[in-house]
């Protein structure tokens, strides 16, 4: 049999889910329902041989008939990760993680690990968790749509070119100045383009309040114990480089992100994602920080300027705005 050594596995049990979280991407897909079947876990153990097995994706794994003999197969064979808002579920497991949305629900787990999604609204809500939790695991809300974007609190821009353009910010003098050549104002870009290989000053000058909470919050998270993401796109990173998705069906993709066609809403279009190429080494730039975004023809689209149809281009798992337990 096909052994695939050293290569970790991220499994959903299941796509079904009994609860009903604000967030998740269940609400806006139509996807079969389904689960996986025993005899499928133990062909994908054998031949990925993995070290870190993660039993989740889109459904709660705890529903699955199966659950506790997988998690056993799994056990003996790897580091078992899970991500349930099943709060009765408890199991031996390396890393079981509750996923919260409220001070009441953490009641029913406090002193577990703890996930939890971040908002423009929900500081409160982490800071409180902070230290009560064993640990907390925070990502950034990924929309879906315009209304779940609006509750976003992180700037698509990366911290980098934040950093060298961060006196622009908000100046739409700056961007007039800009426009008419004016010779101080094309000084100061040619500056920061030494630095940086792209400014995305409309962004800067546009999206002043939306960089204004990131900021807000990068500072909150810095003064708490957290495992947090970024709230400015960081260096470009595949975290599935050394993973394969399994979905409930049996099929196999290269993330949990591509698995299921679905919408992405970034400040500056709607994308559709789905899984028509993917490439972890990510080639190509950060459209976040492309001075071309505003109107882009190849995001309005939907692929990008080195010929990619919308796999990996604006991942937002790719620089560290969404996090994944895997
Ligand atoms: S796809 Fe468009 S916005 Fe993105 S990097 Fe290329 S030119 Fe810039
Ligand atoms: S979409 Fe993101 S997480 Fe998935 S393979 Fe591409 S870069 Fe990796």
């Amino acid at each position: 049999m096909l052994s695939i050594v050293n290569m970790n596995i991220q499994i959903e049990l299941t796509n079904r889910c009994p609860f009903e979280c604000d967030y998740c991407v269940r609400k806006i897909w139509s996807a079969k329902p389904c689960d996986i079947s025993l005899e499928r876990v133990k062909d994908l153990i054998e031949t990925f041989d993995p070290e870190r097995i993660a039993l989740y994706g889109y459904g709660d794994p705890t529903i699955h008939k199966n659950v506790r003999d997988i998690v056993r197969i799994a056990k003996k064979r790897a580091e078992v990760v899970m991500v349930t808002r099943n709060y009765n579920f408890r199991e031996n497991i390396d890393l079981l993680v509750y996923s919260i949305d409220t001070l009441s629900e953490f009641k029913k787990v406090e002193g577990y690990p703890v996930s939890i999604i971040i908002t423009k609204d929900n500081a409160d809500l982490i800071r409180k968790v902070t230290g009560k939790a064993k640990e907390v695991y925070l990502t950034n809300l990924i929309p879906y749509n315009r209304e779940m974007y609006e509750k976003t609190a992180f700037a698509e821009i990366s911290k980098k070119m934040l950093d060298v353009c961060i006196d622009i910010i908000g100046d739409e003098n700056f961007l007039r100045n800009l426009v008419k050549m004016d010779k101080n104002a094309v000084e100061r870009y040619r500056k920061m383009l030494e630095v940086v290989e792209n400014v995305n000053v409309r962004y800067l000058v546009d999206k002043a309040d939306r960089i204004l909470t990131a900021l807000k919050f990068e500072s909150l998270l810095s003064e708490l114990n957290v495992n947090k993401p970024n709230m400015f796109a960081g260096e470009r990173k595949c975290p599935y480089e050394n993973y394969v998705f399994v979905r409930a069906d049996g099929k196999i993709f290269p993330c949990m992100e591509l698995a299921y066609e679905h919408p992405l809403y970034l400040g500056y279009s709607t994308l559709t994602v789905e899984c028509k190429s993917a490439d972890k080494s990510l080639p190509y730039p950060w459209c976040g920080d492309c001075q071309f975004l505003e109107g882009c023809w190849f995001v309005e689209n939907g692929f990008d300027c080195y010929g990619y149809e919308c796999g990996c281009s604006r991942c937002l798992f790719s620089v560290g705005i969404a996090r994944c337990l895997i």
